[in-house]
């Protein structure tokens, strides 16, 4: 039997893994009833099991019957603090607290995987690490697994990396969506205190009054990303908190505002940080009154690699038909620390459509209390994982998997 077949034979347990950590949700990087579920779905198969020591990851190591390259294979595990209002049975048990971004599939899926290409060990020509991340949801649960080692897990670096995202609108139920090159947005945050010298609202000439100030660097940072930036190498800047004084008629001593900015490079990303800082610092200046101004990069942008992208929408095209892959037109401005992995791996990151209603256009959005997840995803999802890991095995070492293969 084919892997999709195999997969298909598993899909019954896989959605009741899913239910049960659908209903048990966790935030963050501690995550131990999510792991304990995970190690004793893991327990029976013949796999180099670690977990995290500053997080509760688990790293899961497959030695292949013939040497090659090393594959690797990313789930997210973590939930969202939401209060689930999808209506579902088996709705989250935790007020508070919702798989609302649909990590509960990528878990069971990748446990799915580890399944699938466990049966398949001697017929593997190299080594497969599964990746059971906590903390996606702005923790950097990647960026803690790669400095505690995932990378080099199989005691050589990883060659080649693939992930799936579950979407629960956009994209029709059961098609991958891709697109090569950046598939999400860099994120970074602009924190910035315009500090004045409060008084009377009725003699602001007495007074150092930083909410004008701070207005202008608002509306001058939109000009800045209008007029600094390549319109095809966008940047998104939404002040989203602005806050200053207490009272009509008095002057306060500063103002704060925060922004999000968005932008799909790291040069870009790091330019908008530089520009920024400059704008509000002369501002300010030419106002006479100081300003404290920091840009924290957050997650890179994360990018598909060429040939990495192809292969997998090849794989998928080959393995479910061609109209179950479409390609992404436009990245997506949420951003992935999956994006830590790509930076240093050439891999994939591949959508895939598990929208439980009728039609996705109309239907709640990831991290939406009402997101509703379909699992009957679940074993394609499993099954292209798999394949992927074998697929890109059976490449001969160091070449690109669109090369011929021995
Ligand atoms: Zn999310
Ligand atoms: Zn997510």
């Amino acid at each position: 039997m084919g892997l999709r077949e195999d997969a298909a034979s598993l899909q019954d347990e896989l959605a009741l893994l899913r239910r049960e950590l659908h209903q048990i949700p966790e935030v963050g990087l501690d995550l131990p009833r999510t792991q304990e579920r995970v190690l004793a779905a893991l327990a029976p198969l013949p796999l180099e099991i670690s977990t995290g020591t500053g997080l509760s990851s688990v790293t899961a190591v497959l030695r292949g019957g013939r040497p090659g390259p090393v594959v690797l294979l990313r789930g997210d595990m973590d939930a969202l603090p939401v209060t689930e209002a999808s209506g579902l049975p088996y709705s989250s048990r935790h007020h508070g607290v919702m798989h609302a971004c649909g990590h509960d599939l990528h878990t069971a899926g990748l446990v799915g995987a580890a399944r699938l290409l466990s049966a398949r060990r001697d017929e593997l020509a190299g080594d497969v690490v599964f990746m059971f991340q906590p903390g996606e949801e702005g923790l950097d649960g990647a960026a803690h697994m790669i400095s505690e080692g995932v990378l080099t897990a199989a005691g050589r670096p990883v060659d080649a990396a693939y992930g799936l995202h579950v979407l629960s609108s956009t994209v029709a139920r059961g098609v991958f969506s891709a697109r090569p090159g950046p598939l999400m947005a860099a994120s970074a945050g602009l924190f910035v205190r315009v500090v004045g010298a409060g008084g009377h609202g009725s003699t602001p000439h007495y007074t150092l009054d930083p909410i004008p100030v701070a207005a202008e660097m608002v509306t001058a940072l939109q000009a800045m990303v209008t007029r600094r930036f390549n319109v095809f190498d966008p940047v998104v800047l939404t002040v989203g908190v602005f806050q200053a004084g207490t009272k009509r008629n008095i002057i306060p001593d500063d103002a704060t505002f925060e922004a999000t900015v968005r932008s799909f490079s790291t040069a870009t990303s790091a330019q908008a940080g530089e520009y920024a800082v400059a704008l509000c610092e002369h501002i300010a200046a030419a106002h006479g009154m100081r300003v404290e101004v920091r840009y924290e990069q957050e997650y890179p942008a994360t990018v598909n690699d060429a040939d990495e992208y192809e292969f997998a929408a090849s794989t998928v095209r080959d393995v479910f038909g061609p109209d179950r892959f479409e390609d992404l037109v436009d990245p997506m401005t949420g951003s992935e620390d999956f994006s830590r992995v790509l930076d240093r791996v050439p891999g994939a990151y591949v959508f895939l459509g598990a929208c439980a209603g009728d039609d996705p256009k109309t239907a709640p959005s990831n991290h939406s209390p009402r997101a509703a997840f379909d699992d009957s995803v679940l074993a394609d999802g499993a099954a292209l994982l798999a394949e992927l890991a074998v697929r890109r095995l059976a490449a001969p070492a160091g070449t690109s998997p669109k090369a011929p293969r021995a």
